[in-house]
C-alpha cells in the first residue's frame, strides 16, 4: 500500500515508518519538522508541509497515490495543553480535520489515527476496557476526543474507514537503538530519569506523593513504541469503508512512578536522585489498560510486556544518544 505518515518524523511516527517499510509498503512522510527529526525520516521519503496547508496536504496525497494515511502529528504533552489549550485545539484539532478534508478531496479513505489513554481520564475500572465512558480531564484529551467524534460522523457520512488506536505511555527505542526518543524540552518521565542518569540533570522531580495508589505515586502502563508501530500495521489491513475500529494498545500491567526510577537505577547504576513534588495538572492518578480487544481481533501481543526491558531499551538509545538525534548533525 501507499501511505502517508503525517508526523512520521516524531517518536511514535518514525518507529512505525520503520515497521511499515520492512514489510515492503510504499511508505512517504508529512511532517513540519516542528518536534521531529529529519534524520528519523528514511532518506528521500520526506515531505516537508503544515497540517495548516490544506494545498501541501492534497498536493502530498494526490501526486503520491496515496492510498492510506497515518496520522500522528500532534502535540502530545499534558502540562503543557493545560498551559496552553489554544496551541493545542488549533493543531491536534483544526489540523487534523484539515487532513480529513484533504482525503476527502483526493478520494483517500483509509486512516489510522493516534489517540490517547487521556481520553478516558479518570476511568471507573482498572483495566479500562474500549467501552469505558471517555471523559477526558485536561484539553490534551479532549483534543483527541474531538477527533475521534469527527472521524465516526465522517464516517457515517462520507464512507471514511478508520482505526483508532488509544495509546498508554509510549516508550522505548528501536531494537538496534538508531531510532528513538528526543524531545524538547523533555517532559517525559523516561527520559527524564534516563537524563539524570546520563548527568544532564540533577534529580527527577516526582510529581504526587499522595495518590490514592501503592506507594502514593501515578501508576501508568507503558508500552513499548515498537509495540505501538506493530498495532498500526495490523490495523491497517483491518479497515473498511464506512467504518470504525477503537483499540487501546496497552500492556495491562500499571507501574508507579516510583517502580519505574527503581528499576532504572537497576538498569542504569546510577543512584538517580529524587525531590518529592505537588501533583501535575491534568494527572489522573491511574491508567492502565485492557488490549484484550486488539489481541482477539488482531493476534497483537506487545513483545515487552514488562518495565525492566523497557527501560533497558530506552537506556540503550539514550546511553548512545545522549544528545539525541543531535549527535548525528
Ligand atoms: N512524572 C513525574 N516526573 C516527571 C515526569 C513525569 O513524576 O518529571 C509523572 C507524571 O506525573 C505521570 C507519570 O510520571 O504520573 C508519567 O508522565 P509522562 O509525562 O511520562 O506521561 P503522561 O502519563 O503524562 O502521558
Amino acid at each position: 500500500m501507499r501511505i502517508l505518515v503525517v508526523g512520521g518524523a516524531g517518536y511514535i511516527g518514525s518507529h512505525t515508518v520503520r515497521r511499515l517499510t520492512q514489510v515492503g509498503h510504499d511508505v512517504w512522510v508529512f511532517d513540519n519538522l516542528s518536534v521531529g527529526h529529519i534524520a528519523a525520516v528514511p532518506a528521500g521519503r520526506l515531505i516537508e508541509g503544515d497540517l495548516a496547508d490544506s494545498g501541501a496536504l492534497l498536493k502530498a496525497l494526490t501526486e503520491n497515490s496515496i492510498d492510506a494515511v497515518m496520522h500522528f502529528a500532534a502535540f502530545t504533552s499534558v502540562p503543557e495543553s493545560v498551559a496552553e489549550p489554544a496551541k493545542y485545539y488549533r493543531n491536534n484539532v483544526i489540523g487534523a480535520i484539515n487532513l480529513l478534508d484533504a482525503m476527502r478531496e483526493a478520494g483517500v479513505g483509509k486512516i489510522v489515527f493516534s489517540s490517547t489513554a487521556a481520553v478516558y481520564g479518570v476511568p471507573d475500572h482498572i483495566p479500562v476496557p474500549e467501552d469505558s465512558p471517555p471523559r477526558p480531564i485536561n484539553p490534551y484529551g479532549f483534543t483527541k476526543l474531538a477527533i475521534e467524534h469527527a472521524l465516526a460522523d465522517y464516517a457515517r457520512a462520507y464512507n471514511l474507514g478508520f482505526a483508532v488506536l488509544r495509546y498508554f505511555n509510549a516508550c522505548g527505542a528501536s531494537s538496534d537503538s538508531s531510532i528513538g526518543e528526543d524531545h524538547s524540552p523533555e517532559t517525559h518521565l523516561i527520559p527524564i530519569i534516563l537524563q539524570v542518569a546520563l548527568g544532564q540533570r540533577e534529580h527527577v522531580a516526582v510529581f504526587g506523593t499522595d495518590y490514592p495508589t501503592a506507594d502514593g505515586t501515578c501508576v501508568r502502563d507503558y508500552i513499548h513504541v515498537e509495540d505501538l508501530a506493530e498495532a498500526h500495521l495490523r490495523v491497517l489491513a483491518r479497515i473498511e469503508p464506512g467504518k470504525g475500529l477503537t483499540y487501546n494498545v496497552a500492556t495491562g500491567v500499571g507501574f508507579s512512578v516510583r517502580q519505574v526510577i527503581e528499576t532504572a537505577r537497576r538498569v542504569t547504576n546510577h543512584p538517580i536522585p529524587v525531590v518529592e513534588r505537588p501533583r501535575r495538572a491534568g494527572d489522573p492518578p491511574v491508567l492502565v489498560a485492557s488490549s484484550q480487544s486488539i489481541q482477539r481481533d488482531l493476534g497483537w501481543t506487545p513483545r515487552y510486556p514488562g518495565i525492566e526491558a523497557i527501560v533497558q531499551s530506552a537506556w540503550r538509545w539514550h546511553s548512545t544518544h545522549p544528545r539525541g538525534y543531535g549527535d548525528r548533525s
